[in-house]
């Protein structure tokens, strides 16, 4: 299938291709049909809209920023039960965003990308999905999210086990769980979520943990009828609310970034959290980690330690040695018997795209272009890629507030680069190499001193201990860079394909 691109940017009909239906492809479309631009298609890989909030549908499963904050600004739900609301709420939010703003008819369902080409004479992307269809479009926009693609470990035996395996990104709901023997590998933000859940329903769970993380007490509550009635009537209170939310977490970059040495005092807390919750000495000192918190991102639970100090659960931190046709034996020789094995092992946050994927000038694959790791200007843009834009791209990450912040901002500024091709009159806009490698080294400086930096091992940062995917400053920061494109970082071509130096 051929969308409407009419060969490299007419003013009216320029055409954008955005891939995802997340956050970020859904704040895309909605941004672009509200300015009146209408030439839009976007590609989604399954059959329903929601990103990450459609495929993590695992027990227990929440967001753990603040509901109010975690959500379109221009599209208040006053309607959210809980501080941190569960997934099926957010899925369906994000539903009813894809329907109030009249979206639906620009999605094409099971369209996974998994080639585009950037055809430098006509400018023009060439898009194929896995079903063989093409599209083709002026501007191409990634809203595929940076942990869509979930990490397998590489275990031995793993693939010789007889009974279930699955990851908690693809959890098996068909499964029953009731009285079965169960090995979770991983203890990061979604195992800490499930394992409550499943704890209770199995005979035994054997939960192996590599690196121990540092839990905060989760501020959950209901939020009650009467708050709900008051924010559908008042929405100033409920923007008030947001407003608190938003300032409250922001004031955690002093910790992260500014000041280490104030994470000491958010310590403190976690340990008094630990010790409240877990009575034995020999199964709290397993679970204490000895890096500095925030090292890696900080999780927020109250049920996790009461769940892991039931009788049917241990905790295994002796590594697997392998997984035999029906049991795992840890790195100490003791086998457990086990009938599944669920995989919390995370996402592929390092390689947010495969090899052959993505294609800019002179038939450049984006990796080679990112022989270090992920690197783009604003998070959004690469050198050598003309016409294509990253949300919840390079360095855009948080480990202290909400994305949607993030992605309404990086929204802004592909609007605003769009507006600015129809404008002028441009085929194309490319970022400056110079331009790009200036800011990266900004960023990195910063990063260097953030406690992200601080000796752990984490998702964070890369085998080389390049930091690729966090911000490392306020998030109002971000913002004010990336209210408009500045044209003197960009090299540009105009229609008649006239390139300007
Ligand atoms: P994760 O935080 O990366 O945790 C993966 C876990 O698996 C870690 O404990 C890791 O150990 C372990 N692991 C990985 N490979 C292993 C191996 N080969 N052998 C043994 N253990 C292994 O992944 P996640 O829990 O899915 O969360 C990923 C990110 O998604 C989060 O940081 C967060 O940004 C987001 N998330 C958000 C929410 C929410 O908002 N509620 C929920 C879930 C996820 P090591 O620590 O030693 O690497």
């Amino acid at each position: 299938m051929a969308f409407d691109s009419k060969g490299g940017g007419g003013a009216k009909e320029l055409s954008v291709l955005i891939v995802g239906t997340g956050f970020a492809g859904l704040g895309m479309g909605i941004k672009l049909k509200e300015a009146g631009i209408d030439s839009f298609t976007i590609l989604e890989r399954a059959d329903d809209v929601g990103g990450t909030w459609r495929d993590n549908s695992y027990p227990g499963c929440a967001c753990d920023v603040q509901s109010h904050l975690y959500s379109f600004s221009f599209e208040p739900n006053p309607n959210w039960t809980r501080m941190f609301a569960p997934q099926p709420e957010i899925k369906a939010y994000l539903r009813h965003c894809a329907q109030k703003y009249e979206l639906m008819p620009h999605i094409h369902y099971n369209a996974e990308v998994v080639r585009a080409e950037y055809d430098e004479k006509a400018a023009i992307w060439n898009v194929t999905t896995r079903a063989g269809e093409t599209y083709g479009a002026n501007v191409l926009v990634s809203g595929m999210g940076g942990l869509s693609t979930p990490a397998y470990p590489t275990i031995k035996g793993l693939e010789k086990f007889k009974g279930k395996t699955f990851h908690s990104a693809n959890w098996d709901h068909a499964y029953e769980l009731e009285g079965k023997r169960v090995a979770v590998i991983g203890t990061g933000a979604s195992a800490i979520q499930f394992v409550p859940q499943i704890a209770k329903k199995v005979a035994r769970l054997d939960l192996y943990q590599r690196t121990p993380t540092w839990i905060l007490p989760k501020p959950d509550r209901e939020i009650t009828a009467a708050e709900r009635l008051l924010f559908r009537r008042f929405p100033a209170a409920q923007q008030a609310f947001r407003n608190s939310i938003y300032w409250m977490l922001e004031s955690r970059v002093l910790g992260f970034v500014i000041n280490p040495r104030v994470m000491k005092l958010v310590e403190r807390q976690a340990r008094s959290h630990i010790r409240r919750q877990v009575a034995d000495p020999a199964l709290r000192a397993k679970l204490t980690p000895d890096y500095t918190i925030g090292c890696k991102r900080i999780l927020i639970s109250d049920d996790f330690y009461p769940a892991v100090s039931r009788a049917n659960v241990e905790v295994i931190d002796s590594g697997i040695q392998e997984v035999k046709a029906n049991s795992v034996v840890d790195a100490s020789g003791v086998e457990r018997a086990v009938d599944a094995i669920i995989l919390g092992t995370g996402f592929k946050a390092q390689d947010p795209m495969p090899r052959g994927a993505i294609f800019g000038r002179d038939g450049q694959d984006i990796l080679d272009a990112w022989k270090d790791g992920p690197e783009a200007y604003k998070g959004s843009t690469v050198a050598g890629f003309p016409n294509f834009y990253m949300l919840v791209g390079p360095n855009t990450g948080l480990g202290h507030s909400s994305m949607v912040y993030m992605i309404e901002s990086q929204v802004q500024y592909v609007l605003d680069a769009v507006k600015t091709m129809r404008r002028e009159g441009l085929r194309s806009l490319e970022v400056r190499p110079e331009v790009q490698a200036r800011y990266n080294a900004g960023l990195q400086q910063k990063l260097g001193k953030a406690v992200w930096q601080s000796g752990c091992k984490s998702w964070y940062v890369n085998e080389a201990g390049k930091n690729t995917t966090l911000w490392p400053s306020f998030t109002f920061k971000f913002r004010e860079e990336t209210r408009r494109i500045d044209l003197v970082d960009y090299r540009t071509e105009t229609r008649v394909s006239t390139a300007k130096a």
